[in-house]
């Protein structure tokens, strides 16, 4: 009887323990999802800007007056926008929602006024004879001086001090993996360039040249609406997964 006691004190100690354990953890788990569930709102919550390249008497590449970058930059930019809408992100802006020349001083005070969750802008590709074909991705570089083209580990490698740039990176890539079904075996690249529009902006940003309207293979696809719409959806998805 002597030992009956104790032993019962002990064995109700463990399950006490155990059952504090289980719902510390369980609070744990709990605050966990709230801040995540929190965090993905904020996200949602921020603005993503929509940079539509060239536009007015900037034309951008240009076949023939049917066929010209700005055009096409601004139809994509629409459709990315729709998409961004349908997925979730409440507020999407364009730097331009129709054919109109933006200064890059008024394109950069809207990301300055509105600070994005990130930026895209949209161009099209040409040059380089009219075999070139494919899609590459910019992300603001360190290297001012000129465009540089590196493999993305070791940029990651390099890229430890500044979240923004390490995030374009992320969003670069994603957008890659997603844009290679629209367009197969045509990725060009990730390529570290400086970026005049986000001068002095700490925002994750990504330039998307979306093929080459100079190749008649690239030119069919980026000037189909269906094709068009797959654009859009690769994008988003990129945006989605990769912030
Ligand atoms: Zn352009």
């Amino acid at each position: 009887m002597q030992y009956v006691t104790p032993t019962l004190k002990v064995g109700k100690m463990k399950k006490f323990k155990i059952i504090s354990i289980y719902t510390i953890l369980v609070i744990l788990g709990i605050c966990c999802l709230a801040g995540q569930a929190s965090a993905q709102q904020e996200r949602i919550n921020k603005a993503i800007i929509i940079d539509a390249g060239h536009g007015g008497p900037d034309y951008g590449v240009k076949v023939s007056d049917t066929s010209c970058e700005k055009d096409l930059n601004l139809r994509i930019a629409l459709a990315l926008q729709k998409e961004l809408n349908r997925i979730g992100y409440k507020k999407v802006m364009l730097t331009r929602s129709t054919d109109r020349e933006v200064p890059l001083k008024e394109r950069i005070q809207l990301i300055k006024n509105n600070d994005p969750l990130l930026v895209i802008s949209i161009h099209i590709n040409g040059g380089f004879g009219n075999k070139s074909k494919g899609y590459e991705i910019y992300f603001p570089g360190f290297r001012t001086d000129k465009e540089t083209r590196s493999e993305p580990s070791a940029i990651i490698k390099d890229m430890t001090k500044n979240k923004h740039l390490n995030d374009s990176v992320r969003l670069a890539q994603y957008i890659q993996k997603y844009l290679d079904n629209v367009f197969p075996k045509e990725n060009r690249g990730l390529r570290e360039a400086p970026m005049p529009l986000m001068e002095g902006i700490n925002v994750p940003a990504v330039v998307v040249e979306i093929g080459f309207l100079t190749n008649k293979e690239n030119r069919k696809k980026i000037t189909d609406d269906k094709v068009q719409q797959e654009i859009a959806k690769a994008i988003s998805r990129g945006v989605k997964e990769g912030l």
